[in-house]
């Protein structure tokens, strides 16, 4: 266990200097205080558990990190479809870079530490409300088994901030190894500038991808591992009715990580035009529209790093589309297989297309719980035909789901293992218990701001093992009560 001080810093990112982030420093919060940490994730940066009385105001924004010089970064991206060639770090900024025990480099980023000068005229601030958010969404993502940035800390102040209402401040420590976005190439390529978006490529491609380092096609090569992880990240968000929110090419990272938790939503009951964003008026980001939408993101990517492709633009033209068919195929490979594990299904045969299909057709018609009815799946037995009791009540239409559980039996007994242990023991581990609904995070929210954290406490701890049965918390796997199905959450946060 080790101390602030002792923590070796390795700045490779902030050795870049300009024209990728400039420096910036936080700007102090009142009365800072530690609303909940996150010591499992402390442990694996390498911190001992002392390192939460020494940080506060270091994760507050109050004090800098010894021996790190803070900065925020510029990109640009399209936003709801429309090109903005200049936005950047308004409310985030980079405080760290850290060598973990396990030798990996991971940067630490304050959001909602204040002003930068790609605020354009905003705050620079983030509410406590959807830092909560933003704190318990990436860490159950991270336990679902989803690529993701993670959270440290969250902090909270009695500063005002001013939404549609007047709001309180927070400040949230995300983590991840990388935070370039699609849009920071955008920029370049917006500028016309090769030589720093070659820099930034070479950047990347070092640090993440160091296995295509050297590698005289190594951009096409790096390009098609970010398209595919991309297609592979939205199979997941589709598999576990995860809506995003704001799927702008500047909150897509060239990891394929899950980046920038808003307006998110775990959906509760199934539909296919699901919008959780508020402010997304014309549903560009409906579950439905994820997967296409991910892929018209891999094509902006493409399109702006293109130049460094080849020197013959002809030739160029064609590599990128070559790469975007990728997108296709692995997101339907990952997305089929996903499903069929969702089944329980060891092979994937062509004809399950139609059982899946059938299945979310029920829950849609039926507005039948997307979480809680692919868990209790794992009920059914292959080998009775008897009704599957406690699974078909859930069902609006109990005639049409036994008509599709006896073709989905007939489908188990013709797999090679028919053994109802061992598919609900698979089934229970893709098939998550407990999610982070809108519903249950708004309880914390409303208990947080009467000064009340232990919620939050509680969800964060239950959300850590999502696929695990626990006892006495079967209300947390449950539908939202009436009154809380229709929580709205919108971009202003
Ligand atoms: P988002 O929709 O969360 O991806 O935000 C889009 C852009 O607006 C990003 O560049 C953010 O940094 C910036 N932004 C959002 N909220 C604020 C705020 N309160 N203050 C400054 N910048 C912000
Ligand atoms: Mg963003
Ligand atoms: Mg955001």
């Amino acid at each position: 266990p080790a101390g602030l001080a002792d923590l070796p810093l390795c700045p490779v990112y902030a050795r870049l200097g300009r024209p990728f982030h400039q420096p910036v420093t936080a700007t102090p919060l009142p009365e800072p205080r530690m609303v909940h940490f996150n010591a499992a994730l402390a442990g694996e940066l390498g911190f001992g558990p002392e390192i939460v009385t020494q940080c506060l105001e270091i994760l507050a924004g109050n004090r800098p990190w010894p021996g790190y010089a803070s900065s925020a970064s510029v990109y640009a991206g399209h936003q709801f479809g429309a090109w903005v060639p200049q936005l950047g770090d308004g409310r985030a900024l980079l405080i760290a870079e850290v060598r973990t025990p396990a030798k990996e480099r991971v940067e630490l980023q304050l959001k909602g530490a204040g002003p930068t000068p790609y605020s354009r005229g905003l705050d620079g601030r983030a509410v406590l409300r959807s830092s909560i958010r933003e704190y318990l969404a990436s860490e159950a993502m991270h336990a679902l088994g989803v690529p993701t940035t993670r959270c440290l800390s969250l902090v909270a102040s009695p500063q005002a901030v001013v939404r549609e209402t007047v709001e309180s401040a927070a400040v949230v420590c995300r983590a991840a190894a990388s935070f370039v976005r699609f849009g920071q190439f955008e920029y370049f390529a917006g500028r016309g500038q090769m030589e720093p978006m070659a820099k930034l490529a070479d950047h990347v491609i070092a640090e993440h991808f160091p296995h295509l380092q050297g590698r005289p096609d190594r951009y096409a090569a790096w390009l098609g591992e970010v398209v595919e992880r991309t297609a592979r990240l939205i199979a997941q968000w589709q598999l576990l009715g995860f809506c995003h929110g704001v799927m702008n090419t500047d909150n897509f990272s060239v990891l394929g990580l899950t980046l920038d938790y808003g307006p998110f939503g775990f959906m509760d009951r199934f539909r296919w035009y699901h919008v959780c964003n508020h402010s997304d008026y014309e549903g560009r980001y409906a579950y439905h529209a994820q997967p296409e939408i991910g892929r018209w993101n891999c094509e902006r990517l493409l399109q702006a790093v293109s130049p460094l492709l080849s020197d013959d633009p002809e030739q160029a033209a064609e590599i990128g589309p070559d790469l975007l068919r990728r997108y296709t195929s692995v997101y339907h490979r990952s997305v089929m297989r996903g499903w069929a594990d969702k089944l329980g299904l060891r092979e994937f045969r062509e004809t399950d297309a139609r059982l899946i299909e059938e299945f979310l057709g029920l829950l849609q018609r039926g507005r039948g719980d997307f979480t809680r009815s692919f868990r209790l799946l794992a009920r059914i037995r292959a080998g009775s035909d008897a009704p599957a009791r406690g699974v078909r009540e859930e069902f609006a239409d109990i005639k049409a789901f036994d008509a599709w559980a006896a073709d989905y039996r007939a489908r188990l007994r013709g797999e090679q293992n028919t053994d109802d242990e061992a598919r609900a023991r698979r089934m229970n581990r893709v098939n998550p218990k407990y999610v982070l609904r809108n519903h249950l995070a708004q309880i914390a929210i409303d208990n947080a701001m009467l000064g009340d954290y232990s919620e939050i406490a509680r969800l964060a701890e239950l959300l850590r093992r999502p696929y695990d049965e626990q006892p006495g918390m079967e209300a947390y796997a449950a539908e939202p009560p009436d009154y809380m199905r229709n929580i709205e959450v919108s971009c202003s946060s």
